[in-house]
């Protein structure tokens, strides 16, 4: 029996993970959620799970949240910063699903890491804006990170077994979103409905939206930088639209071992739970009759600059891919508020990355300086590009 804490309980991996572990009750316990602002959501876990602590953004929706659960109370309401420390560190939690979205999710992550618990990481942020620090921290720790984004679960998969040098590249796929057929020029045109249409995974907004302008699949490469300890040369992207290959490894004789399955992503989410075992009937079975064909592109780094942006991030290293991430974070924000067009967001990234002096993060508080920092000279930006 695994005792769960989930960070991010109330959105969509948060939602896939607990049916994961509803469809598993042996094998796992939910001692704490968190959640942002979706109160009736997490008021129904709460009442089905009966964790020992939640937390929530602030005291007001602590307050109300205990208003709606009723009396008598069994569970421990928290709020804010500390509330979520508090849960992520947690004394009998053996594993923290680490699912909230955007760099508010890096602090929470560290602090479970620090205090030695294993992570089921679905939180890009954390390995993109701190990942050398992250690493590190993992090792002296003795904590395992297991990967919940559904590429690198397959890179992991591939990866089980194989001697790491024997690696010649890792290939990520990425399903090019809901434009990639769309001619370039066409661009300027797309609308947020548009953008929100994944051809093939149900997401939350943003990351939704990353997909579509494939920063996703930039945070993805230098995810895997991090994950796999691999220089990031050795990371390519590979479009494939059916989005059945959730990534590859090939070895530096030639072989190249694929992981296959439908897109779900209670695949990932069971796969990093579970670790080392194997949980029975996650997802439906994949036909590859019934798929029929199975295709492979190149990206288009000219039409899709994002996927540039990021392997320049990295390559800058440092504090760049955070600074790249706050940027494109207040980039979404503006273009989901419709301030600015779809279009706009990576000359926003760009401009960012391009005013920015690197530096070597030493501890969280440079990284969350950088952010900051990233933050407040894209939202100049947006301020710029909205009034004229
Ligand atoms: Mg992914």
């Amino acid at each position: 029996m695994k005792n769960i804490c989930i960070l991010g309980s109330t959105g969509s991996i948060g939602v896939s993970a607990l049916d994961v572990i509803v469809g598993n009750p042996s094998g796992f316990k939910i001692l704490a959620l968190s959640a942002g602002k979706n109160l009736k959501l997490l008021k129904n876990q709460v009442k089905r799970f009966r964790p020992k602590v939640v937390s929530v953004i602030n005291q007001n929706h602590a307050e109300r949240l205990i208003e709606m659960l009723g009396r008598p109370l069994k569970t421990k309401v928290l709020w804010g910063d500390d509330g979520y420390r508090e849960i992520a560190t947690l004394k009998d939690v053996d594993m923290v699903l680490s699912a909230i979205v955007g760099a508010a999710g890096l602090v929470p992550t560290v602090e479970a890491i620090n205090a030695g618990k294993d992570i089921a990481l679905a939180n890009k942020e954390t390995m993109v804006m701190a990942g050398s620090l992250v690493v590190e921290l993992a090792k002296t720790r003795g904590v395992k990170i297991l990967p919940v984004d559904s590429e690198h679960s397959a890179i992991f998969q591939c990866l089980e077994g194989h001697d790491k040098k024997d690696v010649r590249k890792i290939i990520l796929t990425a399903s090019g979103g809901p434009f990639l057929r769309l001619p370039e020029t066409k661009l300027t045109e797309v609308t947020l409905a548009d953008a929100l249409k994944h051809p093939n995974w149900k997401m939350g907004k943003k990351i939704t939206i990353d997909s579509a302008s494939m920063m996703n699949k930039g945070l993805e490469v230098i995810e895997a930088k991090w994950f796999f300890n691999i220089d990031v040369d050795k990371v390519e992207v590979l479009i494939h639209p059916q989005s059945i290959v959730h990534s590859m490894v090939e070895y530096k004789d030639g072989s190249v071992i694929a992981q296959l399955g439908v897109p779900d992503m209670k695949g990932p989410i069971a796969c990093a739970l579970s670790y080392p075992e194997r949980l029975a009937d996650v997802i439906p079975h994949l036909d590859l009759c019934d798929v029929g064909k199975l295709e492979f592109f190149s990206p288009d780094f000219k039409k899709f600059a994002n996927l540039r942006l990021a392997y320049l991030a990295i390559r800058k290293g440092g504090t760049t891919p955070a600074v790249l991430n706050a940027a494109n974070e207040v980039a979404v924000e503006a273009f989901i508020k419709g301030k600015i067009s779809f279009i706009d967001m990576p000359e926003i990234v760009k401009g960012v990355i391009h005013s920015h002096q690197p530096t070597e993060p030493q501890t969280i508080g440079d990284v969350l300086d950088a952010d900051r920092w990233g933050r407040s000279k894209a939202t100049e930006i947006v301020e710029r590009i909205s009034v004229s």
